[in-house]
């Protein structure tokens, strides 16, 4: 589980003492320095680094970084909102300490995920693994419940030596094919070592569809764990691939046509240790709650793509029949809905049911899109909203007649349209907060900018290495 709390200026008590240990014992392990990680706004991973000996200054009194990160663009240029993107002002980021990871990947450095306050120790409004926290404190303090979540990772594997900005795949093999997954055994192999290494227990690892894609699933964990977990998995999948002369791709759209890297989020409510996706009177099991909660999620969901695709390249990948779930539209097992109900197979299923919401991709801030998710389903479930009916097949094959009677509407099919969707859903801006939804919009509206009077292929290549 992770800890609930916020930084204190100081340290919370005992973690001076603990960070001061773990500082020898990583030591005395040939770790030189520690990586602190968090998500920017646009769903860009930054960091700061420090020596393994300053850890303990850093759990007591933070390190200090600019807030204004919080209205990065992909492109390291700057937008602003009323309170966000001036050069004023410092924060403190805070390594959470349950969750270092010494890196196998990049032997000498560990890695930490921060939470960022301010210099008076307040809450820093644009944090958004401090709103994910909040959010997830908020569930189990006032509806008793808590989250299971996990991100599954594609990405596209290419050579290292290809010319600058190009991606030529390191394996021509087919889609799922073993040839593909014997030309990058040696990756593979160092990459399952790597995430053991580090505590993640991985679900299965194969060839995806498009050139040169693969795929890794993890298990699940609490929703802030989970988050920082599919930030470490892709900075261990870059680590590896860099010591076999590779390249990676994270990026929603390698290319402007075909089938995209997704980042398809499973979640699961849970009452009393009880899970709320299985055992209940409801269709395929599912409990009053669960129905109502998956039903919150697709109400919410053409302003949601705000958060879970937040790139113009979001929307290349975003295309009808090819399983990235452009419709709001529900079934179980079905890969073009939005929302897949996942039961588990017969024996598992209190276990393992769970929903996957497929329309997210890696440019999302893994923070900010639970955050929106869990909002969403919370909304849903306290609302009592009806799920309706269930959707068998491509949604891409219904009549417009059919679609509007089961309530399909086709996802906004570009970031501005997403944006428009997110200003007028007050619920999900309210549960980011003034703030950070203003940066969400600002950042989106200067991503739009920024690729004005782009062609497609232009889009996907401006975005190809940036996550
Ligand atoms: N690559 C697909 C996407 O963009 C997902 C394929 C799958 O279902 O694993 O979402
Ligand atoms: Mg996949």
């Amino acid at each position: 589980m992770t800890t609930l709390a916020d930084p204190v200026p100081g340290g919370r008590p005992g973690d001076v003492e603990r960070a001061t240990a773990l500082s020898d014992e990583l030591s005395d392990r040939g770790v030189h320095g520690i990586v602190l990680s968090y998500v920017d706004t646009a769903g860009v991973g930054r960091v700061k680094t420090i020596p393994t000996a300053k850890l303990a200054s850093a759990a007591a009194w933070g390190v200090g970084m600019s807030p204004v990160f919080d209205t990065f663009l992909a492109n390291d240029s700057i937008v602003a909102t009323d309170v966000l993107g001036s050069p004023d002002g410092d924060l403190r980021l805070y390594p959470d300490l349950d969750r270092l990871a010494v890196l196998a990947g990049q032997p000498g450095w560990a890695w930490a995920p921060v939470d960022r306050i301010t210099q008076e120790g307040e809450r820093h409004p644009g944090c958004s693994r401090t709103v994910l926290r909040r959010i997830v404190a908020e569930a189990a303090e006032r509806h008793g419940l808590t989250f299971k979540a996990a991100v599954e990772i594609e990405w596209a594997v290419g050579q290292g030596a290809a010319a600058d900005g190009e991606f030529v795949p390191a394996t021509t093999g087919p889609a799922y094919s073993a040839t593909r997954q014997v030309e990058l055994s040696a990756y593979g192999v160092d990459l399952l070592a790597a995430l053991a290494a580090q505590d993640v227990d991985v679900e299965q690892l194969h060839p995806e569809y498009a050139a040169g894609q693969f795929e890794v699933s993890v298990g699940a964990l609490d929703p802030v764990a989970a988050a920082d977990r599919s930030v470490l998995v892709r900075q261990t999948i870059r680590a590896v691939a860099a010591r076999h002369g590779l390249v990676v791709s994270f990026a929603p759209a390698v290319f402007a046509q075909g089938v995209g890297n997704g980042g398809h989020v499973h979640l699961s409510a849970w009452r009393d240790g009880v899970n709320l996706h299985s055992g209940g009177d409801g269709r395929h099991g599912m409990t009053a709650g669960a129905e109502s909660f998956a039903a919150g999620i697709l109400d919410h969901l053409p302003a949601l793509t705000a958060v879970t695709a937040p790139s113009p390249a979001s929307y290349l990948r975003l295309k009808p029949s090819q399983w990235a779930g452009v419709f709001t539209a529900w079934g179980r097992e079905t890969r073009e809905a939005a929302v897949r109900i996942v039961t588990g197979t017969a024996g598992l299923h209190d276990r393992s049911a769970n929903l996957e919401v497929k329309p997210v991709d890696l440019a999302a801030n893994p923070y900010l899109a639970l955050a929106c998710l869990i909002a969403a389903g919370l909304d849903g479930l306290t609302s009592g909203t009806p799920l309706p009916e269930e959707i068998t097949g491509d949604p891409a094959r219904l009549d417009p007649a059919d679609a509007a009677a089961h309530g399909v509407r086709r996802l906004p099919t570009s970031l501005p349209e997403a944006v428009a969707e997110f200003r007028k859903d007050e619920r999900l801006r309210s549960a980011l907060g003034p703030v950070l939804a203003d940066a969400v919009i600002a950042v989106r509206q200067g991503e739009s900018a920024a690729v004005e009077g782009l062609d497609d292929e232009r889009v996907a290549a401006a975005y190809r290495w940036k996550y």
